[in-house]
């Protein structure tokens, strides 16, 4: 469904990216786990054109790009398979929870309203905010915020939503209410790649987990392997660190 090969990518002197492959199925849900630094972000970002690579190609289905010298068109219909979950949500604070659901269905997608607006509600009950589809998000709290933008996600109906760190700008006893919306929606079939520290969610929901480091994957694996059973050494200190 998605393959990724050998992106490299680098700011100003610093290689953060040394080349990466990862290749992910239909319904699979994938964790990058990693320290701070290796390269996380920076690889979910080049996947969707939010950063340019260097080097690398992508497979998605059918649309084979290079990730460095795509042109326009090319990018447009990356971003019409893919939608992009943000660490610090990225919503419109002048719309409401509804308008920043059916912003990217009505703009980017040429849905008609009425139609955006009846998958927007149904986006926004799925993640439990059936209430709030007239909030501002001044007037939701970050676990709510980062929901609209969960639904904003699956609005759009994607291949594969990419989570770049969608927990970590909440605070803790907000960080659940998050994780159960992504894991009811793993649940029904969505393929997902999703960068997070949250161990819990790596174990209890991925089916595989990639751990990157120094811009490389060092090792990937169901994550029984990878949490009981590392095999290399920078994993096994980094589990040691985080569980
Ligand atoms: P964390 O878990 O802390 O978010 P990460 O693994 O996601 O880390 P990245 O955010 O990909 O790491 O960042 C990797 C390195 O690239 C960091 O040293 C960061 O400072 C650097 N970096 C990221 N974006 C930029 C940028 N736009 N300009 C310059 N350096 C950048």
């Amino acid at each position: 469904m998605l393959e990724i090969k050998n992106i490299h990518k680098s700011f100003g002197q610093n290689e953060i990216l040394k080349g990466v492959d990862l290749t992910i199925a239909k319904g699979d849900v994938v964790v990058i786990l990693g320290p701070s630094g290796s390269g996380k972000t920076t690889l979910l970002r080049c996947i969707n054109f939010l950063e340019k690579a260097d080097q690398g190609h992508a497979n998605f289905g059918d649309t084979e790009v290079n990730l460095h010298t795509a042109t326009k068109k090319q990018i447009h219909a990356i971003r019409q398979k893919t939608a992009f979950v943000f660490q610090n949500y990225n919503l419109f604070n002048n719309k409401t929870a509804l308008e920043n659901v059916t912003e990217g269905l009505i703009i980017g997608r040429k849905v008609p309203k009425v139609e955006a607006i009846e998958i927007g509600k149904k986006a926004l009950d799925k993640v439990g905010l059936s209430e709030k589809y007239d909030a501002y998000p001044s007037q939701l709290s970050g676990g709510q915020q980062q929901r609209v933008g969960i639904a904003r996600a699956v609005a759009l109906n994607p291949d594969i939503i990419l989570f770049d760190e969608p927990t970590s700008a909440l605070d803790p006893e907000l960080v659940g209410e998050v994780l159960t919306v992504m894991k009811n929606i793993a649940k029904e079939g969505t393929t997902m790649l999703v960068v997070t520290h949250e161990m819990s969610f790596a174990k209890d929901v991925a089916n595989r987990v990639v751990f990157m480091d120094g811009g490389v994957i060092v090792e990937e694996g169901p994550p029984k392997e990878i949490f009981s059973n590392p095999k290399e050494d920078r994993t096994k200190q980094f589990l040691k660190r985080v569980l």
